[in-house]
């Protein structure tokens, strides 16, 4: 081989080991950017649900002085490393605790909150990891219920800004209360301890104005339909709300007195009261603007004395 082959080999060799030496750091720095991402993701987006974060780390993960940070890192560590049903059970088990710790008044505040940051446009529309759905499975604690209204512009998970297992929602047109939508809620109130329960209409509800027509042209529709219509048409003041001619302020109002109907309704169970009134659980009334995307809560049933959600249209009014 003459000397000018030897030098281009040695170049190639040379060129070979830088290669394999770039590959190697890539890999690192894919590996630390994923990292950063993740923490700087969890960052933005986290849920309301990590604040709720309490106890010990799960087996083999890191342990940090905020609730919020362990979760963050504990799922981080999970998607990079791996992890075990037995971290995932331990996940859900401290998520359920946590949940429970805190009061009716605390999660009525945090779904004020995550409705806000909707009506505002800086919705963080908290997302859960691998790990995080995988504990999931193994159990749910969702603090809140909601009654609501299957209108497809009242998703209600988007318009308080919840994510994954942070709410147990029930929707049928019209929000009301018949068999299957009271078993669902004394489901969620007996079994998953729901902290809140929150009957929620909305601006534009075709079905509190199809209630509002008379009776024989409601009994002109579908047999189930027209019963369900009927059943909200029970509950309206039709005279008081005749005297409302404009009509944004009639639809409002149709609104609000079908959904103070609901609560008043859910408010003469004892056993309901019963948690009430040891604040464990509080009741309360909520209108939904879609035009701007406000939700107002009013007709709150708590325990005597505990801090009411202000309506923003009361400016700082307490509900009622
Ligand atoms: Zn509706």
């Amino acid at each position: 081989m003459d000397r000018p082959e030897v030098l281009l080999g040695c170049a190639a060799v040379v060129l070979s080991a830088v290669a394999l030496v770039n590959v190697t750091k890539s890999r690192q720095n894919r590996r630390e950017e994923l990292l950063l991402s993740l923490l700087q993701r969890s960052d933005r987006k986290e849920s309301p649900r990590e604040d709720r974060g309490v106890g010990e780390a799960p087996t083999g993960m890191k342990r940090v002085s905020s609730s919020a940070g362990f979760h963050r890192v504990a799922s981080t560590e999970a998607l990079l490393g791996g992890f075990t049903m037995e971290q995932a059970r331990e996940h859900a088990l401290q998520g359920a605790s946590a949940a429970n710790s805190k009061t009716p008044a605390e999660v009525l505040l945090d779904l004020q909150r995550g409705n806000t940051r909707f009506w505002m446009g800086s919705a963080q529309r908290p997302e859960k990891s691998a790990f995080e759905r995988r504990a999931l499975i193994m159990k749910q604690y969702p603090s809140v219920a909601i009654l609501g209204c299957s209108d497809s512009r009242v998703p209600v998970e988007i318009v308080f800004d919840q994510g994954l297992g942070d709410l147990f929602v029930i929707r049928v047109a019209g929000n009301g209360l018949d068999v299957s939508t009271s078993a669902s809620l004394q489901f969620a109130i007996h079994h998953l301890k729901v902290k809140v329960v929150v009957v929620m209409g909305h601006e534009g509800c075709g079905a509190i104005k199809a209630a509002q027509l008379d009776e024989e042209t409601i009994k002109k529709e579908p047999a189930d339909l027209a019963k369900a219509l009927l059943g909200i048409k029970s509950g309206l003041d039709e005279k008081r709300l005749k005297c409302i001619h404009d009509p944004r302020a009639h639809d409002r109002e149709a609104v609000v007195c079908n959904v103070a109907n609901q609560v008043k309704q859910l408010a003469k169970d004892p056993a309901l009261m019963d948690l009430v009134n040891n604040d464990e659980l509080t009741i309360v009334g909520a209108f939904y603007e879609i035009s701007s995307g406000i939700v107002d809560f009013f007709n709150q049933v708590s325990v005597p004395g505990s801090p009411k959600i202000a309506n923003r249209k009361g400016g700082g009014q307490w509900g009622k």
